[in-house]
């Protein structure tokens, strides 16, 4: 069979000598076979490069820079050693022979670029543009590539060149990252300096498998009253917060990250398209509190390009597999997951892709389910790590059954759904006790708090059904308006300000105190306080019960005894002194 005909060309500022070409000729006849030929043109620049096709050699001084600048990315970030490694490679500088794949840019604009003759290129790959501008591989067509990128692109322009990298997108991952504010591509945005890891990750990850899992039995407290007694969450469980605007979604996020102080949970919070100034406030809150020594903040804002808001959930989680792997257990939440599919939209419509329901491509579910797969408990072989996921999604007037809320309900293992007509009345955190919901994590909740919390969603659904019924109703009897007011302590008790969590003992002590009836002396508009108050007597005179209960997580029958007449006792002097 003949072999195939090639033509190279050579582009340098002076033709080749005899022998130069005799050196190339030899060259590329042992890379390409017999028949290639040799073709000089013309080009003013400091060296000389040979194109075959689509491989080039590139030995001009912006290739060997751009070479350069590819070695030392590939060095791990932020070691100090590598400067004198620079001026070595500068100074023993000997050309590679380096076969890339080079094309250009057809068209640019809003943050996609397509690009012409990248015949090899893989979906999700690394593109490098000119002046160090970094895109992905998002579609693949016969004569086409289409690119996101991940800068504003504004050198970028029609017949700039593309490089290949061969490589998929990654960050890096490891504990320098704890208490940083860094993007979505892993860079700080916090002006400490630069972060000295050791490993990337590619940010898209296949999950865990069934065996590599096991099951969720550990609890994950997030130190609020209405979701720890209620709605349990397990560690390695992904529990979505769901609700309006303004309704306190990240206030439940932020008050659980608080609470994982001292527990050796790693915390992760991705913002998706937020205001810079909330995350800043969020971050300024988290380091005032001390939570910053736990907890890194992947930030891609409202103003970031959508390719960057695309990418940061993944990375966040990539960052948080590191950890999972290694044994610890990880908090990740992804504040918001609608702006992050509004972000994959807006891409998806600029690369010509066709629109379905409410204008999302139609991969939209895979988008989420690819990226909550990845949290998971894993089993003891695995080294028992867990990855516990609180997604949060962002409803249109309490709408659940929009496309994006309904395909997270689904993937997730449960949600918490806030409710504004509950937070502006008030209760807050505004917590739909009758459709929110844990389907994994009763198993995770302690002895104790599962017996203290008892009856309780069945108390309060008994008590919403009747103040439905009683609205209408003129006089009450006893029994009912007992009920009413025993419904409307309970709501009251559940009542719980920002930036105070829980301790797990404190939780059972006000639930046992309330489900058997002990305070029922106590009008419902006073029970905030006096639980408060309550608390600190039990911490003050039953010290040793408060700690028992804490370090087992187990109630006895006579601690629960004692728990319920030291509070009827309590609730009654305060009914004395205070006249109620
Ligand atoms: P957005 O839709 O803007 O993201 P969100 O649902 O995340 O809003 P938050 O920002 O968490 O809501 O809370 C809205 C406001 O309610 C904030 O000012 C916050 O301080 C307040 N808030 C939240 N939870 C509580 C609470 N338990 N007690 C008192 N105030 C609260
Ligand atoms: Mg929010």
């Amino acid at each position: 069979m003949a072999e195939e005909k090639k033509r190279a060309v050579l582009y340098a500022p002076n033709p080749p000598s005899q022998e130069q070409e005799e050196q190339f000729l030899c060259f590329l006849r042992e890379k390409y076979g017999p028949n290639v030929t040799l073709d000089w043109e013309r080009r003013s620049a400091d060296g000389f490069r040979l194109e075959v096709d689509m491989d080039v050699y590139d030995w001009t001084v912006s290739g060997k820079l751009r070479q350069m600048r590819e070695m030392l990315s590939e060095l791990p970030g932020g070691r100090r050693d590598v400067i004198p490694l620079v001026k070595e490679a500068v100074q023993n500088w000997t050309p590679r022979i380096l076969a890339e794949e080079m094309g250009t840019v057809l068209s640019v604009g809003d943050g996609i670029a397509t690009v012409g003759k990248l015949d090899d290129v893989a979906y999700g790959e690394i593109l490098m543009f000119e002046d160090g501008v970094r895109g992905m591989v998002q579609d693949l067509r016969e004569h086409e590539t289409g690119c996101i990128l991940f800068d504003s692109g504004d050198s970028v322009c029609q017949g700039s060149l593309v490089r290949r990298t061969g490589k998929t997108a990654g960050v890096p991952v490891g504990e320098a990252l704890i208490g940083r504010v860094v993007d979505a591509l892993g860079a700080p945005l916090d002006g400490q300096g630069r972060i000295a890891t050791h490993e990337y990750r590619p940010i898209e990850n296949p999950a865990p498998g069934i065996l590599e899992r096991g099951s969720v039995n550990r609890p994950l407290e997030t130190g609020i009253l209405a979701i720890d007694s209620m709605f349990p969450i397990g560690r390695g469980q992904r529990e979505l917060i769901i609700g309006d605007r303004q309704t306190g979604k990240t206030a439940i996020a932020l008050d659980t990250i608080l609470n994982q102080r001292g527990k050796d949970v790693i915390c992760i919070y991705v913002s998706i398209g937020q205001k810079a100034s909330a995350v800043a406030q969020l971050a300024t809150n988290l380091r005032k509190r001390g939570a910053m020594g736990y907890t890194i903040i992947v930030h891609a804002s409202a103003s970031d390009p959508a390719p960057l808001q695309y990418v940061a959930p993944y990375a966040g989680c990539a960052m948080g597999e590191y950890f999972m792997e290694q044994g610890k257990d990880v908090l990740i939440v992804y504040d918001d997951l609608s702006k992050h599919a509004i972000a994959y939209r807006t891409l998806s419509l600029l690369l010509n892709r066709s629109p379905g329901r409410e204008a999302y491509p139609g991969d939209v579910f895979y988008l989420h389910s690819r990226l909550l797969e990845r949290s998971a408990q894993l089993s003891e072989e695995r080294g028992g790590g867990s990855m516990t996921a609180l997604p949060i999604v962002e409803t249109q007037a309490g709408d659940v059954s929009a496309y994006i809320p309904t395909n997270i309900i689904s993937i997730t293992d449960g949600q918490i759904f806030l409710e504004s007509s509950l937070f502006f009345a008030g209760q807050r955190p505004a917590v739909n006790v009758g459709i929110s919901v844990s389907r994994v994590g009763g198993d995770a909740q302690t002895k104790a708090m599962k017996s203290a919390a008892g009856a309780i969603r069945l108390d309060l659904a008994q008590y919403r059904e009747m103040e439905v019924f009683t609205q209408f109703a003129g006089d009450l009897d006893e029994t009912t308006a007992r009920q009413l007011v025993y419904g409307q302590g309970l709501m009251q008790l559940l009542r719980q300000g920002q930036y105070q969590p829980l301790r797990q003992y404190e939780q059972v002590i006000l639930l046992t105190a309330a489900l058997r009836h002990a305070l029922e002396a106590v009008p419902p508009k006073e029970m905030s306080a006096f639980a408060e108050e309550l608390l600190e007597q039990f911490h003050w005179k039953r010290r040793d019960l408060c700690m028992r209960i804490e370090s087992t997580g187990l109630l006895t029958d006579k601690d629960r005894d004692e728990i319920v007449s030291f509070a009827r006792e309590t609730a009654a002097q305060a009914a004395r002194r205070r006249g109620w």
